[in-house]
């Protein structure tokens, strides 16, 4: 079965997929950190449904959240009308935010997907400011849609400035930590304040407090503040897309609390859905300019993802889950910055919380620059491909997806975070043989 199945699906389904060219696995259950293919063959998933698995497969109180809906006799379509469970998904996400935020708040929900969600803040902050351009980062990644595809790094729309992301040793300016996050900032000051070769007032800024997909980089907190005074001195709408770093993953229940910033917008999705598909912006009400009906849609009030939802957000809350990540996170990442100097090949090792990347880098190659090591895309290739022959789930990104990540759920116990670490091992090793 397993070998029919993904030969059909592979001649019948677009080669644009990502996943299934290096996962080909056909998975027909699951639990928690495990997956099971119909190989029979188990796999520890740190992948987590691209991120959106805070409490892992099938979490016992996922399930009968969803199952309370199918039995109480609930529409389970409900176009955007308001439901109880509506009302019981919004009440316990606004519990969760930033209070300055939450305080004040409107809600958008956009669904299915996390990048309708950065369409609507964009179309949003384009509405209430009524100008066009807008501020993003290299590396950024929002989404596979038109706006949220330009908003994302390397895209070209000309209303897009792009603004240097700052990271450690590797900055855009050549120049490493603190003062490449220094000279990040003064870049986007000196675009906005300079009439010559600036750029005219844009509609907003957008960015994650951790690039994911573009490698696992965290933001300096300072830097993050910088943005933050940056655009509200300028009247400058902040997005915070915490499509991957929500609910959690970071090691607070929301990315932007480490630095304290409150943004204008926030985009949510992935685990808010507790694993099905649910998007929503939430943002200051001040915002709230388009007129009745400018942001309709057929698919906005998935009863079963909204009940996984509330069910995924008061379990995460009631159990700390943001401490547990910061902990185990903590943990796992120094436990992989001392394989290190066995493996010469792991350039960098960096994260917060439980989204965590492995940079491997190619010694042998020429330097492209002062600062970057070259990349080691086959390398990286290679550990993925290992890990998944020692049971190991992991997805790559970054500088030509040359980082390993682990995003395993924040239900991880450390039994299971040892396991996973024992077999990363294991899979470098034997790909770098
Ligand atoms: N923003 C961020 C930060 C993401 O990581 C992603 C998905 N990886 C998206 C937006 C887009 O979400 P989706 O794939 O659900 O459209």
């Amino acid at each position: 079965a397993h070998e029919g199945i993904l030969r059909r699906q592979s001649l019948r389904e677009s080669a644009a997929r990502t996943y299934a060219r290096s996962l080909p696995i056909v998975p027909v259950r699951a639990r928690g950190l495990t997956i099971e293919g119909a190989d029979g063959r188990r796999y520890l998933d740190c992948l987590s449904g691209a991120g959106s698995l805070a409490l892992g497969h099938n979490h016992p109180v996922v399930l009968e959240a969803i199952k309370k809906v199918l039995d109480s006799g609930a529409p389970l379509h409900v176009l955007d009308l308001a439901t109880p469970v509506k009302d019981a998904f919004t009440t316990e996400l606004f519990a969760t935010l930033p209070r300055q935020l939450a305080d004040d708040a409107r809600i958008q929900f956009c669904g299915p997907a996390g990048t309708d969600a950065v369409e609507a803040a964009l179309k949003l902050v384009r509405t209430a400011t009524g100008r066009e351009g807008l501020l993003a980062f290299t590396g950024a990644y929002h989404g596979m849609t038109a706006g949220a595809l330009d908003a994302s790094g390397g895209a070209t729309d000309v209303r897009v400035t792009r603004l240097p992301f700052p990271h450690g040793y590797r900055c855009p300016f050549g120049i490493g930590g603190d003062r490449g996050a220094e000279m990040a900032a003064r870049w986007a000051e000196h675009l906005l304040d300079d009439p010559k070769g600036g750029v005219p007032a844009p509609a907003g800024m957008i960015l994650e407090p951790v690039q994911g997909e573009g490698g696992v980089i965290p933001a300096p907190d300072d830097w993050m503040r910088r943005m933050r005074a940056l655009t509200a001195a300028r009247s400058i709408p902040l997005i915070a897309d915490e499509v991957q770093t929500g609910v959690a993953r970071t090691g607070a229940f929301w990315a932007v609390e480490h630095s304290g910033v409150v943004p204008d917008v926030m985009v949510l999705s992935k685990a808010i859905g507790g694993s099905l598909p649910l998007a929503v912006i939430v943002y200051r009400s001040g915002l709230d300019a388009w007129p009745p009906g400018a942001h309709a849609g057929t698919f906005r009030g998935n009863q079963l993802a909204m009940a996984a939802g509330a069910a995924t957000l008061a379990f995460v809350r009631e159990n700390r889950l943001a401490d547990r990540a910061a902990t185990l996170g903590a943990r796992m990442l120094s436990q992989l910055q001392g394989l290190c100097a066995a493996h010469p090949g792991m350039g960098d090792v960096r994260g917060r919380g439980l989204m965590i990347g492995v940079e491997l880098v190619d010694l042998d190659a020429p330097a492209a620059d002062a600062v970057a090591p070259p990349p080691a895309p086959a390398l990286a290739a290679a550990v993925q491909r290992e890990c998944l022959r020692r049971g190991l789930i992991v997805e790559l990104g970054g500088r030509h997806s040359s980082v390993v990540r682990l995003l395993p759920p924040l239900t991880l116990t450390d039994e299971q975070a040892a396991a996973v670490l024992d077999r990363f091992a294991d899979a470098l090793a034997a790909a770098e043989k």
